[in-house]
């Protein structure tokens, strides 16, 4: 049923079908009613105030006039009416119980009928005399169920002078609210049917009680330092044995320590009803030191008459770990595509390679052939085919040489053999030797440093094989007339070595290929050149293991510079000089024929 305002403090709103009763001992008890029909007037409702012998129609007039300022436009209305008991509870001078029943009823659904939202009155019943009284109370009593069930509201006014002690008994017992003047103090007297009432709610509330701690959801009423209710589930979540320990805790001492600002932040904005967002994903740890992801839903509660937060906690670890291992699946499963694409390289690779193997020792058999007819017909020199022969073994070499550190770079059995050198003489050496040879394919190389020497930790045999292989690159894809630039710059801690050449250049999709095992760029673009694909990964592992790094900026028909950075640090050697290279010795000429044996002279 619908609450409705009384006006009366003591009483404050009531459903529907509310039947009070007051005991008055003079008409200035009668004041505080004019609140009542006041709250009525303004409620969309009929207010009828039916007087007796004690009061006059002005006198009620007043009396609502202390808090109605306009009491005869409501009268014109028709909203407000005054009418004497007489006209209301008599007929032909007696009372007639179903008469006045039926009127409660007729009156309160013309009411309704008239749009109003229902019927609000007070009803004197001074007149009452003792011999009236039994069957008064009879009526009383049965029209209780009449306006229970009606949109109505009624006040019974009751003289208290002239009630004995038992009549007040049963006055009280048809009424739900009784009032009466105690030391001019308004009292409030609740009745048997309210106690029931109470008593109903009280089950009902037993009812939800019982219902929430069956539910496997936790659920807590709390603030920011107590917790005031929680239920079974509850207790489960967090590890706590007993409501009394939990009764003493804070929902705060079970969150996560780097988390706590945050569930702070949030139960402060549910408390003050400012969260646009009423859920938090956090982490909790129970008693027992276990770490559990949470999910808390929060909505502002008042419990016991003060701000509280009703929370709902979730464990949402078994959601959480599904999401990390659906995320596993796709990583695994690009894992597993990424290996069969690089089985596939590899497949290729190795096609290729055999080509690459039957090549040079096609020409070298086919040299050892020459030989012969040369030998039966003339006895002419040979150097030539000599020539074509060392060069093919190279090729080979090299490719046999660069397939085995690949595998053994792959397995990580590569050893540097690391020493104190002077970095520069060994690019300035190892730029020197091939400098006749670059001319002769027409190109010319510079070489150019910001230092003399520049001490570092480094394996020079590999260092003359990462340059080498850069420049016999530069000679490979820079058409004749072009240029090579090697420089080597001291940057303190660093040390960059760089080969420059106006070359062909690189497109920018293919510059990170290059550097890929088994990944032919030429196959990407164009395939003017020999080669196995292997010298630049195997440049840029000697380079990373040496603690630097190997890069290039390549623009595709301009050229393109390679960029090694070597950290300038040294190695603990006392006993071993540093290590010192000619320019003209042996190593350098089989290192630069096998580094160059894919260019045919
Ligand atoms: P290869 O031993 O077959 O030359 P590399 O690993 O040394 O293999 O080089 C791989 C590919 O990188 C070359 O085939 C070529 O396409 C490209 N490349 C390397 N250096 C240059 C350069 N200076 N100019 C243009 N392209 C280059």
């Amino acid at each position: 049923m619908e609450a409705r305002p009384t006006g009366i403090d003591i009483i404050g709103d009531v459903p529907w079908g509310t039947h009070i009763s007051q005991f008055y001992s003079s008409k200035d008890d009668f004041y505080y009613l004019a609140a009542f029909i006041k709250e009525g007037l303004f409620n969309n409702e009929i207010c009828l105030w039916i007087y007796s012998h004690n009061t006059t129609y002005q006198e009620v007039k007043e009396i609502i006039k202390s808090q109605v300022v306009n009491v005869d436009y409501f009268i014109e209305s028709g909203q407000l009416k005054i009418v004497s008991y007489s006209a209301w509870y008599l007929e032909n001078n007696t009372f007639n119980e179903s008469i006045v029943s039926k009127k409660w009823a007729d009156f309160t659904n013309s009411a309704v009928d008239n749009g109003f939202d229902g019927l609000r009155a007070v009803a004197d019943i001074g007149w009452l005399k003792k011999s009236d009284f039994e069957s008064f109370n009879n009526y009383e009593q049965n029209v209780n169920s009449v306006i229970s069930k009606l949109p109505l509201i009624a006040i019974c006014l009751y003289d208290i002078g002239n009630v004995n002690i038992l009549e007040f008994g049963k006055i009280v017992k048809n009424h739900a609210y009784t009032l009466l003047k105690d030391d001019a103090e308004l009292k409030l007297l609740k009745n048997d049917e309210l106690l029931i009432k109470e008593k109903q709610l009280q089950q009902s509330q037993g009812n939800w009680r019982k219902l929430l701690q069956l539910l496997p959801i936790a659920v807590f009423i709390h603030d920011e330092q107590k917790i005031y209710y929680c239920n079974n589930a509850a207790l489960k979540i967090t590890g706590v044995i007993d409501y009394d320990t939990i009764g003493k805790m804070s929902l705060l001492q079970f969150i996560c320590e780097d988390k706590r600002q945050d569930y702070e932040d949030f139960v402060r904005q549910v408390l003050n009803d400012k969260t646009c967002n009423n859920c938090l994903y956090t982490k909790l740890i129970d008693k027992s030191g276990q770490l559990l992801d949470i999910e808390i839903i929060s909505t502002k509660y008042i419990y016991n008459g003060c701000s509280a937060a009703l929370s709902i906690i979730s464990n949402i670890s078994h959601r959480k770990r599904m999401v990390e291992l659906e995320r596993d699946i796709i990583i695994k499963n690009d894992l597993l595509n990424e290996t069969i694409e690089y089985d596939k390289i590899k497949t290729e690779f190795f096609c290729s390679m055999s080509h690459e193997l039957r090549t040079p020792l096609n020409v070298i058999l086919s040299a050892l052939q020459l030989i012969e007819v040369q030998q039966k017909n003339t006895g002419n020199s040979q150097e030539k085919y000599f020539n074509i022969i060392r060069q093919n073994c190279y090729r080979l070499l090299r490719l046999v040489n660069n397939l085995i550190d690949i595998t053994m770079l792959d397995s990580d059995f590569f050893e540097l053999n690391v020493k104190n050198c002077n970095i520069v003489e060994i690019v300035e050496n190892i730029t020197l030797s091939v400098v006749e040879f670059v001319k002769s394919k027409g190109l010319k190389i510079q070489f150019d440093t910001n230092t003399e020497e520049k001490i570092i930790a480094c394996d020079p045999d590999q260092i003359d094989r990462v340059i080498l292989n850069l420049i016999s690159n530069a000679v490979k894809f820079t058409p004749t007339n072009g240029n090579i630039w090697v420089n080597i710059t001291d940057c303190g801690d660093k040390v960059i070595i760089t080969v420059k050449d106006n070359g062909v250049g690189i497109p920018r999709n293919k510059q990170q290929l290059i550097f890929n095992k088994f990944q032919r760029v030429e196959k990407l673009f164009t395939r003017h050149h020999e080669g196995s694909g292997l010298g630049l990964p195997i440049a840029k592992s000697i380079v990373e293991k040496h603690g630097g790094t190997l890069t290039v900026e390549s623009e595709f028909g301009k050229g393109s510079k390679f960029s090694v950075i070597l950290p300038s640090k040294t190695v603990a050697e006392q006993s071993c000089p540093l290590a010192t290279l000619s320019p003209t010795g042996h190593n350098f000429v089989e290192r630069a024929n096998l580094e160059f044996s894919d260019i045919y002279a």
